[in-house]
């Protein structure tokens, strides 16, 4: 089965059309300045050359019309004919409480996506665009939601229930989410195949290193706690979210700066975190730059940040009475050895250790165990494929729906 995975953003479409019987990527790419000047869309087959293109794309249908124009394309594509995509599956962002699971899209779906809107305003809406384009262009095909919040679902209330009024969970729906659920569970799974033990019997901590960064506690395959909250602001430092702060403080500034509600999000979300306490930029790479040439400014940012991390490692090794895997995972986790080495600075009394040679093999390109010979804990660096993921769950979706149906017939 072909599966084209969509993940759209305000501006952006990334996506992989994926075999997904051999689990195997047939081409990937990105479109990104939708409705701006000079949109861009590169595109790389699995057996070619990658290209790039630029022209109009005015909003999301057009930019999905040239993703499909590429697959199609004589030189650069990887299909003859549009009915090759057999399925579209999409990443959405907030499933709240509704969606504990994948979902296959129909009218009533899209009528509970469009009240998680509320949920995540900065993200739920480019997804239904998304869907609303797949659904013009690709009509008759079928299309599921694979939620970032679904992996989370099954937290304790403990975890997810915050130290405000009651009233205010159940009048707006305010408690923990959290997020990035498909990179969790694939690493999980995949660090669980690499120690060839049940993820059943296993107590697991992974930590997403991106743009956006959460960690997550996941005993026996389950996530019992995660660092992202309510929305995806909370818990580690990130590039230019702020990550958990006292909340007094966004009140105290709003005041003192005469800042409006906009404002205030877009000082938490766009120019905090490592943007923020650097002056320099969101971008790990320039910060551990910078750092190394003796910047401050970017060694407090780089401090703070693996600070966090060894903080929620500790946390979570109590949530979960122990640790056997810790799991690095994402740009900043995959590439980093010195964000890793520096996360697991004295964490010895968790029989947890970094073997630094191993450390610094360790890359995006593939999966590999980095923990030190009398280390008790493992560790893990892991290329995380939340595409894979998407494209698996869209198929068993579907199957269990066609299951269904044809029950249906018979009865
Ligand atoms: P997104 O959340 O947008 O998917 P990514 O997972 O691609 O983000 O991670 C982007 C981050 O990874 C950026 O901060 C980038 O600087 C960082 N990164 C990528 N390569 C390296 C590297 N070699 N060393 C340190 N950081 C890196």
């Amino acid at each position: 089965m072909k599966i084209l995975v969509l993940n759209c953003g305000s501006s952006s479409i990334k996506y992989q059309f994926i075999d997904v019987d051999k689990c195997y990527v047939l081409s990937k790419g990105m479109v990104s300045r939708i409705g701006m000047s000079g949109a861009v869309l590169v595109h790389k087959p699995h057996d070619r050359p990658e290209v790039t293109i630029s022209g109009e794309m005015l909003d999301h249908i057009q930019a999905i019309e040239h993703v499909i124009a590429m697959l199609l394309s004589p030189n650069h594509g990887v299909i003859r004919d549009k009915s090759e995509i057999e399925a579209v599956g999409h990443r959405v962002v907030h499933g709240g409480e509704r969606f504990p699971h994948s979902v296959l899209i129909d009218q009533e779906v899209m009528q509970v996506l469009r009240s998680c809107i509320q949920l995540a305003p900065l993200h739920n809406p480019h997804n239904i665009r998304g869907i609303n384009a797949c659904k013009q262009i690709l009509a008759g095909v079928p299309q599921v939601a694979v939620f970032d919040t679904a992996f989370h679902q099954k937290m304790p209330p403990y975890a997810y229930i915050y130290g405000i009024p009651y009233v205010l969970y159940k009048r707006y729906g305010i408690r923990r989410y959290g997020f990035h659920g498909p990179s969790h569970f694939y690493v999980s799974h995949r660090a669980a195949k690499m120690m060839n033990r049940p993820i059943e019997r296993l107590k697991m901590i992974t930590c997403h290193l991106g743009n956006g960064a959460s960690m997550a506690a996941i005993k026996g395959g389950i996530s019992v706690d995660t660092s992202m909250g309510f929305t995806p602001l909370e818990g580690l430092l990130m590039g230019t979210r702020s990550g958990d702060l006292d909340p007094a403080i966004i009140l105290h500034i709003m005041a003192r700066e005469e800042l409006s509600l906009h404002e205030a999000n877009t000082l938490l979300n766009k120019h905090s975190g490592l943007q923020g306490i650097s002056g320099i930029s969101g971008d790990m790479r320039d910060i551990i730059g910078e750092a190394q040439k003796g910047n401050s400014f970017a060694q407090l940012a780089l401090d703070v940040y693996c600070y966090r991390i060894r903080k929620y490692i500790g946390a979570y090794a109590a949530v979960l009475g122990g640790v056997d895997a810790l799991i690095f995972t994402a740009g900043i986790g995959e590439n980093s050895s010195l964000i890793r080495k520096k996360s697991c600075e004295n964490l010895e009394f968790l029989g947890l250790k970094i073997d630094e040679q191993k450390n610094q093999k360790a890359s995006s390109k593939q999966a590999m165990e980095i923990q030190s010979e009398d280390s008790k804990t493992k560790v893990f660096c892991i290329p995380t494929n939340e595409e894979l993921v998407i494209a698996l769950e869209t198929k068993r979706v579907i199957r269990e729906a066609k299951e269904k149906q044809k029950m249906l017939k018979g009865v």
